[in-house]
């Protein structure tokens, strides 16, 4: 038998008060395996810290997701959001399910066409188009949503410069009853902004309207916002049927619904408050089917959900650096990963676990990175049971947006694995080396060599 571990004895101080209805946070639970892979034999292999994605969970989640909305309604497609996480190999499980693409930036837009995701299947958002965006948009026929009128008017004279109609979109932000109001993207709903895009689009003459889209914040724990939106969204639709004599090819919704994520400060944890796809997907449908679009004619309903489909099929793997008590007596653990890698962490409580068995002892815990820096804080306080030097954590619903986040700060980024729906790991990118971090520097000549 393995020598029990010994603890130096602490007095711990016991937090009083209610309890949620759904008990205690409990992460007591020893995480060994991912995907039927050894966490132990993972970092065996990779090193740590790891990323790991499983791509069983993104299937299931994107099933899920689309069953959700195709039994309620008749049309709808999904466009993966790259920013929330663009490895290629992540933006081809969602190509491979069906996903267009919804991108941000000239970058992600050219990453989509590399990935082989054709030009019509690419929705270009974003205030930050530049004219070579604009102009090889044009000549793909990609669906452009234009945020401002300096862009829409841009559009207007590049149009004539290609001989080619751009095929446009509007975003619109509106009151959801969701505050503060995400206002400073697209055209605004209430106050005629929007309908001020539409008419200068259609009476240019020189784009093709195609459709609606919203994008009405992140992170949207109520559904109800997105019947709101939908709503809205639809009864623009009309107006612009009645008054332009205009029928518009699809509503698009935006993403910002919920993953299973806990919000600091948030009483509840995240994957018992956070809606369901079936939530969304009831709210959204019943507002535009009861709109009074006729049925022959109601629009495709595209969504771009980013972190609901991914953030639970996300996992960083990391190991304990060292242990130490602060001057207040608060245990504290160093891992070798933080806010470098682990960005949400600014947001999220994280899931945390132990990848090992462990004594029932357990104690509040300051959880640290390993960057020199105050603000490398992954938890300001979490009841984990002792860990020691080398062992492993978990950490759960880490796969939105930090593997697009991640900062080359202090330390390198690490290795991301991938596991197959067969239980077969594949490394997907590669830990970055010093030669990779220089490979942009230059030196100018009367700097290289010196003497000391
Ligand atoms: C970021 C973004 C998304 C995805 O948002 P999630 O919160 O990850 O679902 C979708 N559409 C637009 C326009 C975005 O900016």
């Amino acid at each position: 038998m393995e020598k029990l571990r010994y603890e130096r004895p602490v007095i711990k101080k016991l937090n009083t008060g209610f309890l949620s209805k759904f008990g205690t946070r409990t992460e007591y639970v020893p995480v060994t395996h991912i995907d039927d892979n050894a966490v132990e034999d993972l970092v065996k292999e990779f090193g740590s810290p790891l990323f790991v994605l499983s791509e069983s969970r993104i299937r299931e989640n994107f099933q899920r997701a689309n069953r959700a909305f195709k039994t309620r309604y008749p049309r709808v497609q999904f466009a993966w959001s790259y920013k929330t996480n663009y490895l290629n190999a992540i933006c081809n499980v969602f190509h491979s399910e069906g996903s267009w693409a919804e991108v941000v930036s000239g970058f992600e837009y050219n990453k989509a066409l590399h990935n082989g995701v054709p030009g019509d299947k690419i929705i270009f958002n974003g205030p930050d188009k530049t004219d070579e965006d604009l102009i090889s948009a044009i000549k793909n026929n990609s669906l452009i949503h234009i945020d401002h009128l300096d862009e829409l008017y841009r559009l207007i004279e590049l149009s004539e410069e290609v001989k080619k109609k751009p095929r446009v979109s509007i975003r619109i932000n509106m009151d959801t009853g969701v505050y503060p109001m995400w206002d400073r993207f697209g055209f605004n709903y209430e106050n005629g902004q929007a309908w001020d895009a539409l008419m200068k689009i259609v009476t240019s003459q020189k784009m093709e309207l195609t459709g609606l889209h919203s994008h009405i914040g992140t992170f949207m724990l109520t559904k109800d916002a997105y019947g709101i939106a939908a709503m809205k969204l639809a009864t623009l639709a009309l107006k612009i049927k009645k008054e332009l004599k205009k029928n518009i090819m699809y509503i698009d919704l935006g993403g910002g619904f919920a993953s299973t994520n806990t919000l600091h400060g948030s009483y509840y944890q995240g994957k018992d408050i956070s809606p369901s796809f079936d939530d969304y997907a009831e709210a959204i449908s019943t507002q535009i089917l009861k709109s009074g679009i006729s049925p022959e004619e109601l629009p495709l309903l595209i969504l771009e959900t980013g972190r609901a489909l991914i953030d639970d099929a996300g996992y960083l793997i990391g190991s304990v650096l060292a242990n130490k008590r602060l001057s207040d007596g608060r245990r504290a653990t160093i891992m070798d990963f933080g806010v470098n890698i682990l960005f949400t962490s600014f947001w999220y409580a994280h899931k945390i676990s132990p990848a090992q068995d462990f004594s029932h002892y357990t104690e509040d815990t300051v959880l640290y990175g390993p960057l020199c820096m105050n603000i490398d804080v992954i938890r300001e306080s979490c009841t984990l049971p002792p860990l020691k030097k080398g062992d492993q954590v978990v950490v759960h619903t880490v796969g939105a947006y930090n593997m697009t986040q991640w900062m080359q700060f202090i330390a390198m980024r690490p290795n991301v694995v991938l596991i197959d729906t067969k239980g077969k790991s594949h490394l997907i990118r590669e830990k970055e080396s010093l030669e990779y971090l220089m490979q942009k520097e230059k030196m100018p000549e009367h700097l290289k060599g010196f003497k000391l």
